[in-house]
């Protein structure tokens, strides 16, 4: 539509609009946040608001959508939550002082990677934006990246492989990417409910010389080479400058605790990729809703909420340097041998507030008062953790705590500035404590003492005018006020001035007490202001440590989480791991950390499991529900506890470092992606094949099983051969295909386990042991008749089975002996005929008497037979 016949008040909307086209545009009119034309609409079908429309002074009708300004928060919350982004334009001058239409201006942007306000941030969890810059022009086969956490200021660097992309920015957790619109047709990048908010911006915005420049500018300094770039790292100089220049605008007052950005070259932790991540359910459920299900549900023992998204990030991020593991389980040995030092610590931690937030409020200057009076609480607490650290002899519990900076000048500050119960608002007054400032005291003194005077006016003007109802009185409105019924009106004294009438009386003023209010207005009016200047000063000082306080808080985070691996141990009864270089794997007495907390205590089987030259691939055999799953995730999470530094469940365990940890979970649900779930499979398997090396853990749940009984076998067992003879990975095979454990017999490295069940009459009791050896049959009618299908249909599968068993012990002779099985060889025919189903044919011609039809009969049945057999 033309902007002619707009009133005023549209042509502001329009204008604002025209700047905030990508979002929606909250446009504050009264008391209400109003959305108008598509935003409107979008609002309506996002938040289940009315559309209404709004009769444009002229023909045209505007849609029209609003929601209280009271209720903001909530609804940019769940905006924010499904990736929307939203401008709020709101009136910028004060309505009743506005000669024409009130000013308004866009104050903020809000965006799901950007977002600050408390109730938007999720406390135990980083909020990542994420720039993605393509290296070099076309087809790039790697990424730079630069990951930010506005909250906090955390900002770092890294290059990621193409092939590792989905992965790492999986992650990553995202929020939010900022994407250069070259990449907006990027396969690499797929959209998905649920996945970061996209938002692409001009190519140019992401051109080296703009981009170091803008990081120049942001952190003050005349080149990058302090950060650590070097020659080769161009795109992670475009991705952190695309990334700083999009803060500025989003947040043009400036971010006073950006962090330098930190460059983490590759190698120092462990891929992992999106199947593993959610296979082993490490901080999200497989299914939604099953919140208590995942390792990091199990593991977060931690006190401060910083600890927990370190927690989280540590989770995410496995160690591949053996001394970085070391280092870690030293101190966990430490705070675990050691009850008096974890609880004095923890005790420490109790009191301590987000730190790292808390800069974060203060570098975007959204500080109040009750934040400084938790940051005075939390620094009192920093010398109790550093003096228990202090006694501690690992090195690494050392060294975050012994020369830890407690800011001890900070805490004086606040200390003496900052009353103990201070107001919400700083408008509310009463922030600064007493003996800070004298003239602030001395105002205060006025203004107390005209208080206690007019306090004290009742009773004098009770006894001059004889009326004993009468009382003194004060509203926001009309001020101080003497109030007197209206039986009382004729004892009035002349002095009294009217000030207000009531339904039942009437309210005055005297000369005297105007001139003691005026003395209470004037020393609040001083004390607001001064309050106001006083509390800037301090703020601005806290501001200027924000590096000593984010320092602070990264060593409690990870003394926290420290703490925690020791208390869950303690708790849980894990052990420390010995993580070696070389490649045997033991564990003793192995337990599931997540699914044995399901169970009441004692009732989890534990179960020993050793990869080593004799076998370090596991063809692991036993029907459904037998617990073969649970066992193959169970190393994946020792592995991993043990590579986070933490100790694991288990009697003992004896563990190599590894580079990759693979998971591939048989026919899961990527449906929603709109490929087969065999398809899925298979990618995913292939992605295994490709990636994993003899140092990588791979664990194999049932592949092969979505596409026929031929096909799964076939593939499983050329999956097999593969890691086999290639790659050499330490291997966890679980599958239902019994014929799969002749291949123990034929690679020297390929050995047989089972779970173990105990027949009893007609049916199966789980032992949920693991043995030596393959599985001799899978049970698998026993478990359908458990699991209560009708007992004709189990009878009648009995019936097949023994006739496909007779069928195979017609079989040929297997594969031939150990070894002399070579990868490319053959495939083994003869031992799959057992899948071979009599055709129903043959079994009718079984049946027939023949002697028994007459000739015609005889002719017919041929007929039919052969019309059966043709199809
Ligand atoms: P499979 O993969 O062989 O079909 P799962 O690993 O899924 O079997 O295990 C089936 C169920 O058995 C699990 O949900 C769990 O409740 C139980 N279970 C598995 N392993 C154990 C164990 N070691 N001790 C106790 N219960 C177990
Ligand atoms: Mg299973």
């Amino acid at each position: 539509m033309s902007g002619s016949d707009d009133t005023p008040l549209m042509q502001q909307w329009r204008e604002a609009k025209s700047r905030h086209r990508d979002a929606l545009l909250f446009f504050r009119v009264g008391d209400f946040y109003e959305l108008f034309h598509s935003d409107a609409e979008e609002g309506a079908r996002l938040l289940g608001l009315t559309l209404t429309s709004r009769n444009n002074g002229a023909a045209a009708r505007v849609p029209l959508a609003g929601i209280p300004a009271k209720a903001l928060d909530d609804y940019l919350a769940r905006l924010v939550r499904l990736g929307r982004r939203v401008a709020i334009c709101d009136q910028v001058e004060d309505p009743a002082l506005a000669k024409g239409i009130v000013k308004r201006e866009v104050t903020e942007v809000i965006t799901p990677g950007t977002v600050l306000a408390e109730g938007l941030l999720s406390e135990r969890r980083n909020n990542f934006l994420v720039a993605v810059v393509p290296e070099g022009r076309e087809g790039a086969d790697a990424f730079g990246l630069a990951v930010l956490d506005v909250s906090t200021g955390d900002l770092t660097a890294r290059k990621v492989p193409a092939a590792e992309l989905t992965a790492e920015l999986g992650r990553l957790e995202a929020s939010e990417l900022l994407l250069p619109r070259a990449l907006e047709t990027s396969r690499l990048l797929v959209r998905e409910a649920g996945g970061p908010a996209f938002t692409f911006r001009d190519d140019w915005m992401f051109e080296g010389d703009v981009c170091s420049d803008e990081l120049l500018r942001a952190y003050a300094v005349q080149s990058l080479e302090g950060f650590g770039f070097q020659s080769g790292d161009v795109s992670l100089v475009r991705a952190a400058g695309a990334l700083v220049q999009y803060l500025g605008e989003i947040r043009p007052a400036g971010v006073g605790h950006l962090k330098p950005v930190k460059i983490l070259r590759p190698g120092h932790v462990m891929l992992l990729d999106e199947m593993t991540r959610r296979n082993l359910e490490l901080v999200e459920p497989l299914r939604a809703g099953e919140e208590g299900g995942t390792l990091l549900a199990v593991m977060d023992e931690t006190v401060t909420a910083m600890g927990a998204r370190l927690l989280r990030r540590w989770i995410l991020e496995p160690l591949v340097i053996p001394e970085d593991i070391w280092i870690r389980l030293d101190a966990v040995t430490e705070l675990h041998g050691s009850p008096k030092l974890r609880a004095g610590v923890r005790d420490a931690l109790g009191g301590i507030s987000d730190l790292e937030r808390l800069a974060g409020k203060v570098g975007t200057g959204r500080v109040a008062p009750r934040d400084l009076l938790g940051l005075r609480r939390s620094l009192e607490r920093l010398p109790a953790i550093r003096d228990a650290g202090g006694e501690a002899s690992s090195a690494l519990l050392r060294s975050l705590t012994s020369d830890m900076d407690c800011l001890e000048d900070l805490r004086d500050l606040l200390g003496r500035a900052i009353a103990d119960d201070p107001p919400a608002t700083l408008q509310e007054g009463g922030v600064i404590r007493t003996g800070w400032s004298t003239e602030l005291d001395d105002l205060r003194e006025v203004r107390d003492g005209a208080v206690d005077f007019i306090a004290g006016l009742q009773t004098r003007e009770r006894e001059r005018t004889g009326i004993s109802s009468l009382k003194v009185g004060f509203n926001k409105v009309f001020g101080y006020y003497l109030e007197v019924t209206k039986s009382n009106l004729d004892k009035v004294p002349d002095d009294f001035i009217r000030k207000q009438t009531l339904a039942n009386g009437e309210r005055y003023f005297t000369p005297e007490l105007k001139a003691w209010e005026e003395k209470v207005f004037g020393a609040e009016d001083r004390i607001g202001q001064l309050e106001g200047e006083l509390f800037g000063r301090i703020r601005a000082q806290v501001a200027s440590e924000v590096t000593r306080l984010q320092d602070a808080g990264s060593r409690v985070a990870a003394v926290d989480v420290l703490t925690t691996f020791a208390q869950v141990a303690e708790r849980l009864g894990y052990v420390r791991p010995e993580v070696h270089t070389g490649f045997d794997l033991e564990v003793r007495a192995g337990r599931h950390p997540v699914v044995e907390t399901m169970m009441p205590r004692e009732e989890f089987i534990p179960n020993d499991l050793v990869l080593d030259e004799n076998g370090w691939i596991v063809v692991l055999t036993g029907p459904n529900m037998a617990g073969k799953s649970t066992v193959l995730r169970q190393v994946g999470l020792i592995q991993l506890l043990a590579q986070v530094g933490s100790f694991v469940p288990a009697d003992a365990a004896r563990l190599p470092v590894t580079d990759r940890i693979f998971t591939r979970v048989g026919a899961s649900d990527n449906l929603a992606r709109g490929q087969s779930t065999f398809m899925v499979e298979m990618s995913e398997t292939a992605a295994i094949v490709h990636g994993a090396t003899e140092r990588s853990l791979v664990l194999l749940d049932e592949i092969g099983r979505g596409t026929s009984t031929y096909d799964g076998v076939s593939i499983a067992w050329a999956v097999t051969e593969y890691i086999h003879e290639r790659l050499g990975a330490r291997t966890i095979f679980a599958t239902h295909y019994h014929e799969l454990t002749q291949l123990g017999d034929l690679l020297a490295g390929v050995k047989n386990m089972n779970v173990v069940v105990r027949e009893v009459g007609d049916d199966v009791v789980f032992l949920r042991r693991l043995a030596d050896g393959g599985a001799d049959r899978s049970y698998g009618i026993q478990v359908a008749r458990l699991a209560g299908l009708p007992s004709g249909v189990i009878a009648r599968a009995r019936e097949l089975l023994s006739e496909l068993e007779g069928t195979h012990t017609h079989g040929g002779e297997g594969l031939g002996r150990r070894g002399a099985h070579r990868p490319g060889s053959e495939a083994p025919p003869d031992q799959l005929s057992m899948f071979q189903v009599e055709h129903p044919v043959v079994r009718r011609l079984r049946d027939i008497e023949p002697d028994g039809l007459s000739p015609k009969e005889a002719l017919d049945l041929l007929y039919a037979l052969r019309r059966e057999a043709k199809d």
